[in-house]
């Protein structure tokens, strides 16, 4: 584009416009003016690098990690990995816990202990399978997050997990990244983030409980999928 003197409209040199401080000179009249809108310089935006944990499940052809959907729109998935080093702690404590109650029923048993002994740690049991599960979930899970064209997908697998919801994108306006206030609440040593999509209505939680580089991560991710400026 070329610039122009805003005094005698010549036509000014490159050499004679400075990029950095957005100034040029004009030899013609002898002035210097501010290139204003004349040099428009669109920042490009840093790519996004996935955070520890974080993926993006790319197209087997494409460099880029959105892929084309049928329409012409931009598709993404983004994968995250469930484990964190706690995992580690909680295997030992389920082998611990399992192992005692697993000792308690199988000694029980081959004794003919009492009716009691055998009901006794039923919450124990309880407790058991329900860490058991959660600690599996911490090795096996990922988080998918699938974007298309019509909705936000969030789910989780390979061990079935609530929390599966799918977003009608048609009225998003924005994305927001910020601390999950609900879990703040409750967890005060604790803060978890979440990524918000803003409607005409309201501005509500898609994705949750995720470290705040994640949060920034797929907040970023989904905003330039949905062609809308990167979250604050
Ligand atoms: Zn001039």
């Amino acid at each position: 584009m070329p610039v122009r003197c805003p005094t005698c409209q010549s036509t000014i040199p490159v050499d004679d416009v400075d990029l950095s401080t957005r100034l040029g000179k004009c030899r013609g009249c002898n002035s210097v003016f501010e290139l204003g809108a004349q040099v428009v310089t669109a920042s490009p935006a840093a790519p996004l690098v996935p955070p520890r944990g974080y993926a993006f499940e790319t197209p087997a052809s494409g460099e880029s990690m959105y892929r084309d959907d049928a329409r012409g729109k931009k598709a993404l998935v983004i994968t995250r990995r469930w484990f964190r080093y706690v995992a580690l702690f909680l295997l030992l404590f389920c082998i611990v816990w399992d192992g005692f109650l697993l000792t308690w029923y199988v000694g029980g048993l081959t004794q003919g202990a009492p009716f009691f002994f055998q009901i006794f740690p039923l919450v124990h049991v309880a407790v058991g399978i329900g860490l058991t599960y959660y600690t599996a979930s911490l090795f096996l899970n990922r988080s998918r997050i699938e974007l298309s064209a019509e909705h936000l997908n969030v789910s989780h697998g390979p061990l079935p997990w609530p929390g599966v919801k799918a977003l009608p994108l048609a009225s998003v306006r924005g994305v927001k990244v910020g601390p999950d206030r609900r879990w703040w609440m409750q967890n005060r040593n604790q803060a978890m983030w979440a990524v918000f999509v803003e409607t005409e209505a309201e501005v509500k939680p898609v994705v949750r409980l995720l470290d705040e580089d994640g949060a920034r991560f797929v907040g970023t991710a989904v905003a330039r999928a949905l062609e809308l400026p990167d979250p604050a």
